[in-house]
């Protein structure tokens, strides 16, 4: 498994093994990784000769006030895990490598970045959406694997490729959950224990609203109040959004008549947590 830092190599390195009639495999991270990324890592394996995974905490999706600084950065680990697996190329650039000094071009989706977590995060997407895109430049994998744990980036992600002619497949992959259903994430690590065991409220609330739609609730507000006051009963938990919308356009839904996604973020403390689900009538 080669580790490679820099842009200039990890092109060479991806042209070569394109060159040589090999298809290549990419799942971007900001590493801590945990079984969701492994399950996206594994899928890569299966269906790729060749696996590239970065790991670049990227300083342009966190907001001044974000946690950049303490986002956990277990590398040894993390660089165990992917040998485990197989895995063929890290990525893992410094900041400075990808922003230089002087650096000026973002990617925007637009209307797609301000619903849901963009609220609360202005400018999280646009640091998203650029980030991928220039690690989709760098690499050119023939398929690049996300999670559905993280609904609103697959949708900007998808709109991204689709609108800028990115010549790639995008896979999206089951949330992993913990034993309780809690989804795994790396930022699970900064709550306490009484936090840990409210926390399952975010995906009991989620299997409240699949049996709501399941018996014959279509009205979204009576499912968001009932997931909510679910929620609330959590005395750490303080609401961020529980929205239910459209899975592309992520516009809110009013009635349940088709596919829609149910996605909420809450926090515990500092710790905000995010999850959704797919509500089918
Ligand atoms: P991150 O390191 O948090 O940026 O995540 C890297 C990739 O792993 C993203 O595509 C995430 O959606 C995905 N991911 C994170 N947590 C999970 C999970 N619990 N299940 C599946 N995929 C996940």
């Amino acid at each position: 498994m080669k580790i490679i830092r820099s842009i200039n190599l990890m092109q060479k390195a991806a042209c070569a093994v394109r060159k040589s009639g090999k298809t290549i495999g990419f799942v971007p991270t900001m590493g801590a990784l945990h079984e969701g990324h492994m399950s996206l890592i594994r899928r890569a394996r299966k269906e790729n000769d060749c696996v590239v995974v970065s790991i670049f905490v990227n300083p342009a999706q966190f907001g001044p006030k974000e946690d950049f600084k303490k986002y956990p950065r277990p590398f040894a680990a993390d660089v165990a895990k992917c040998r485990q697996e197989k895995v063929d190329i890290i990525f893992c650039p410094g900041a400075h490598e990808m922003y230089p000094s002087g650096y000026k071009t973002y990617v925007e989706v637009a209307d797609l970045g301000n619903y849901l977590c963009g609220v609360s995060r202005p400018g999280h997407f646009k640091g998203v959406a650029t980030v991928v895109a220039k690690l989709l430049n760098i690499v050119r994998p023939d398929a690049a694997y996300f999670g559905q744990k993280d609904a609103q980036q697959v949708a900007v992600i998808q709109r991204m490729v689709a609108d800028l002619n990115f010549p790639l497949r995008i896979k999206v992959m089951p949330t992993v959950r913990e034993h309780d259903g809690l989804a795994m994430s790396s930022r699970n690590a900064y709550l306490n224990r009484e936090e840990r065991q409210q926390a399952v409220a975010l995906s009991r609330a989620l299997r409240l609203a699949r049996s709501m739609v399941s018996s014959g609730t279509r009205d979204s507000r009576t499912i968001i109040a009932a997931m909510s006051s679910l929620i609330k009963s959590q005395k750490k938990a303080q609401i961020d959004y529980v929205a239910i919308v459209d899975a592309s356009c992520l516009e809110p839904v009013k009635r349940i008549a088709r596919k829609a996604l149910v996605a909420l973020a809450v926090r515990f403390g500092k710790t905000r947590l995010i999850d959704n689900s797919i509500l089918k009538p």
